[in-house]
């Protein structure tokens, strides 16, 4: 099975934390960058079948709904979807678009990823985001009353001056919402973005362990919410996991359509320039090779340690298994069944503890 992912470069204002590849929205452009899509989709043949469509951005939600039910259209006539294709599209929690989300549902979106971030006026003023708590909430509403059924908000942690209470405050609003998929990730300072220049901000920030614990609190209160967790930051209701993300943590084929947006696909790992007028003028979008062989042996077990399926334990090498006893007692990681897994104390320094058990 395959993905698809298309990145669409608009963003309506520029968020102070985000290092995302992204530029204005004007109808012009958004025209001829869809004509660009539809050009790449009929210039790659994809032989799988194709289960899951993802629209990532910057704001796939500035694109009409016509325009997204073009692309959707192209692809189920030139490629084999599965009955049950997974079709998500990033939207933004602006304004009350009651019609548009009916467009988008009638064009063949059937997952909405919501950019909530929080449910606190204050985190989101700070974000720069343009949205409040209540509209984010009212999004999530209208987008259950269009008839989208999976509906996953992003939650973001760590941020300048969050507390526990903070926090157990959105996700009270997400346990009370009808969503059915989390995404948790903590705020990174991306050099040369406004947060990074911002001494007051930066000195209101948790250190790593005050992150970790803030992490630490995100999970179990989600847990106890229904919202079990599957990856380091994605938590879902039953049978609710996203099937696009599971594909980068799983090491499946997919193809990204769009400057700026990466694949994995042929047997090959290639990302497209971020250059909007560049994507636009290529007759089909210019390829720069990242890796001739993705997803050897080693890279598939670093990735599969970031989600809670973990890797059979005979998977290790001799030395990293000398490693698992003190990372076990040290509450990091936890056998069963022939298996290791991370455990949500692991997930929060995965990069080292997983590091460990590759080296
Ligand atoms: S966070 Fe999202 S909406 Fe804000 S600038 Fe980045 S891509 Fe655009």
């Amino acid at each position: 099975m395959t993905g698809l992912y298309f990145h669409i470069p608009f963003c309506a204002r520029k968020c102070p934390y985000c290092d995302f590849y992204s530029v204005s929205y004007s109808r012009e452009t958004a025209e001829a960058y869809v004509g660009a899509i539809l050009r790449n989709i009929r210039a790659y043949a994809v032989s799988d079948t194709v289960d899951s469509v993802y629209f990532g951005g910057g704001t796939p939600s500035l694109l009409s709904a016509a325009h997204i039910g073009k692309i959707i259209e192209l692809c189920a006539a030139r490629y084999h979807f599965s009955e049950d294709a997974e079709i998500t599209l990033e939207y933004n929690p602006t304004g009350n678009r009651a019609d548009y989300l009916r467009e988008l549902r009638a064009a063949g979106v059937n997952r909405l990823s919501v950019g909530t971030q929080s449910f606190s006026d204050e985190e989101l003023r700070m974000l720069g985001r343009t949205h409040s708590a209540a509209q984010g909430m009212a999004a999530v509403r209208a987008a259950a009353d269009a008839g989208f059924s999976n509906i996953s908000c992003d939650l973001m942690l760590a941020l300048p001056g969050q507390t526990k209470e903070i926090l157990r405050g959105s996700i009270r609003c997400l346990s009370e919402l009808p969503v059915t998929h989390v995404s948790a990730y903590l705020l990174q300072i991306e050099e040369g973005t406004p947060f990074s220049q911002n001494a007051a901000l930066l000195s209101r920030l948790p250190d790593d362990d005050g992150a970790a614990e803030l992490y630490l609190h995100a999970v179990s209160a989600l847990d106890a919410a229904g919202f079990r967790q599957y990856e380091v930051s994605s938590f879902a209701r039953s049978g609710m996991r996203s099937r696009h993300n599971l594909k980068y943590w799983q090491c499946e084929p997919y193809l990204g359509i769009g400057a700026g947006a990466h694949s994995c696909f042929d047997g090959r790992r290639f990302c497209v320039p971020r250059d909007i007028a560049a994507f636009i003028e290529a007759p089909v979008q210019p390829e720069k090779l990242i890796d001739a062989q993705p997803c050897m042996q080693e890279e598939r077990m670093m990735l599969a340690l970031r989600t809670t399926d973990g890797i059979p334990e005979n998977a290790l090498s001799a030395s990293a298994r000398k490693q698992l006893p003190m990372l076990c007692k040290a509450g990091y990681v936890r056998q069963g069944s022939g298996r290791i897994f991370l455990t949500p104390e692991g997930f929060a320094v995965s990069n080292a503890v997983i590091a460990a058990l590759i080296s």
